[in-house]
């Protein structure tokens, strides 16, 4: 997109992305986005700050680094006066403008580039005004919001510009230590030494409607490679698809996103106790379930087989479907920044009673069309690889984390294989068994081993009435052991995959009621029940110290050792 924001002083802009000549004030009110055509026209970084900002909330900071040529650069001209006309061209000291400022009433500070400075170029300056930005949003505690346009490192400073990429790092490095929220929105265009640092290591990376991002400019690319490149390359859409970015907004909507990014991790970082949120007894049927009745009330008919059928039954209420009814404001991040955005696996950010929490869940689907595009809620590695991005998250904003497992098994593929599916699934086992985080597990649908694990290390493990938790699914068991004879409701029945099975082994926790006959046949009640439910076991565990939790929760998986487990059939 080559759509060019309208200067001072003319009436009439032609929008780079349809030719339409458009009434320049009518654009602005526009946020300089085509009417006609939707293309986003580059916005400049006092504009952009008027968009983005509380009015009146912005203050720049005070820091003035001294001017710098390091190297003594010259080309056609010397540096420093390239650096004078592009001040007297843009007004502003250099390629970013930083400060501090509210969005939505919560304090964040902001570093925005200025594509029209020298191509937005990375040199000593920029490098330590954002790293200044980054320094007074760690000594205040509040959230780092970077708006990247850049074409990359600034050569007329050499290699001392390549080690900006280093320093700014270095303090968001800082930042996610402290657990406070970084965030950057790539707009067109950000490459090279910008893209490969700060714009990408933040911990939310949001790209801009129509905003390109890659390491190497495609010109570069396609001179190494002397190839024509892929329809979309490098846009934001491309990046989505790729994993590299967690969403694609509009500019309309961009303030919006960030102030519910905002105010999620101003929560999280609030201690339990004074999150304004009351403490909440179980509810009498969790309280009932608990109390011991869980096993019987669950076991209606009682025919292993028969649950099997009901937890695959295509109706039942899905991940998505949980987080439209019993969360709200669901916001979906994407991507494991390695190269691929896995569809059977869906998390984000989302309310719970008000709180925000961290979900993560397999995704099915209802229709064969949605199924097969979720490929059936089986994992692929990069879909492990996203859960554990996100519960890591998830940790170090102090935001509690609740799973939804629904899947026959991880990604049994061929590329999954080549692709480390072993030891992703490995990696989020281990991760979660030391997250110092709640973090509070329910069974869906179908819990399908290995696969079903990875998102099922929990301090609570929780399973729907009529969900079902195995090590191997009932035909897989009978193929293997019953090989002459279709025998997987035999199976069934011998894998101890109910609930009130796995209640009795210890593995579950509880069991969430679901309207009867099953969930599907009332999907609001369902998510009602599972509300409560989650509820009831997660707010305990707000108050209860990490390095607690921690213990708690390895203690909980030590006590599945023989030893343990013989001590407890003796004692009874
Ligand atoms: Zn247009």
């Amino acid at each position: 997109m080559t759509a060019t924001a309208p200067r001072e002083g003319q009436l009439w802009s032609r929008c780079g992305g349809c030719a339409t000549l458009l009434y320049r004030k009518r654009l602005r009110r526009n946020l300089d986005v085509c009417p006609e055509c939707g293309a986003h026209a580059r916005v400049d970084a006092p504009e952009r700050l008027l968009q983005l900002v509380d009015p009146g909330s912005f203050t720049a900071l005070p820091e003035r680094p001294a001017e710098v040529d390091p190297i003594g650069f010259v080309d056609l001209l010397p540096y420093p006066h390239r650096l004078t006309a592009a001040r007297a061209g843009t007004g502003l000291a250099e390629a970013v403008v930083c400060g501090t400022a509210a969005l939505g009433r919560h304090p964040c500070v902001l570093a925005v580039m200025d594509f029209r400075f020298l191509g937005g170029s990375l040199g000593c300056v920029v490098g330590e005004l954002i790293t200044l930005a980054a320094e007074r949003a760690l000594a205040d505690g509040v959230p780092l919001v970077l708006v990247t346009a850049s074409g990359g490192a600034r050569m007329q400073e050499g290699a001392l510009s390549l080690m900006q990429m280093a320093t700014v790092s270095q303090a968001i490095a800082a930042l996610r230590e402290a657990g406070l929220l970084t965030v950057s929105v790539l707009t067109d265009p950000t490459y090279g030494g910008v893209a490969a640092s700060f714009a990408t290591n933040t911990d939310v990376v949001l790209a801009e409607s129509g905003a390109r991002m890659g390491f190497a400019g495609p010109r570069v690319i396609r001179q190494v490679t002397g190839r024509e490149l892929p329809e979309g390359f490098q846009t934001a859409d491309f990046l989505l698809r790729h994993g590299q970015v967690d969403m694609v907004v509009p500019r309309h909507a961009l303030r919006g996103r960030l102030v519910a990014l905002l105010a999620a991790a101003r929560a999280g970082r609030r201690p339990a106790s004074r999150a304004g949120v009351p403490r909440q007894e179980p509810s009498p049927l969790v309280a009932r379930l608990a109390g011991g009745a869980a096993t019987t009330a669950a076991a209606p008919g009682g025919d292993a087989w028969e649950t099997v059928r009901l937890a695959r039954h295509p109706g039942r209420p899905t991940t998505l479907d949980y987080l439209e009814t019993a969360f709200d404001g669901f916001v979906e991040l994407h991507g494991d920044r390695l190269g691929a955005d896995c569809p059977a696996v869906v998390g984000g950010l989302a309310r719970l009673d008000g709180r925000p929490v961290m979900v993560v869940g397999h995704q099915k689907g209802h229709t064969t069309a949605e199924l097969v595009g979720r490929n059936f809620g089986m994992a692929s590695p990069a879909g492990h690889r996203k859960a554990l991005r996100l519960v890591r998250l998830a940790a170090r904003l102090g935001l509690p984390v609740v799973t939804l497992v629904d899947t026959p098994g991880a990604d049994p593929g061929v590329r999954a294989e080549e692709q480390g599916q072993a030891a992703a699934i490995a990696e989020n086992i281990l991760a979660l068994t030391v997250l110092p985080t709640p973090v509070v597990a329910v069974i869906t649908g179908e819990g399908g081993s290995g696969g079903a694990l990875a998102l099922a290390v929990a301090d609570r493990v929780l399973m729907l009435q009529h969900a079902v938790y195995s090590v191997i699914s009932p035909e897989g068991c009978a193929a293997i052991l019953w090989p002459d004879r279709p025998a997987a409701p035999q199976a069934a029945r011998a894998l101890r995959l109910t609930g009130p099975d796995l209640c009795r082994l210890g593995i579950v926790d509880d069991l969430v009621p679901e309207p009867a006959p099953a969930a599907h046949h009332d999907p609001q009640a369902a998510a009602r029940a599972l509300r409560e439910a989650v509820l009831a076991h997660l707010l305990p565990l707000l108050d209860v110290p990490p390095a607690t939790l921690v213990r708690r929760r390895r203690q909980r998986f030590r006590r599945f050792g023989a030893a343990r487990l013989g001590a407890r059939a003796g004692a009874r």
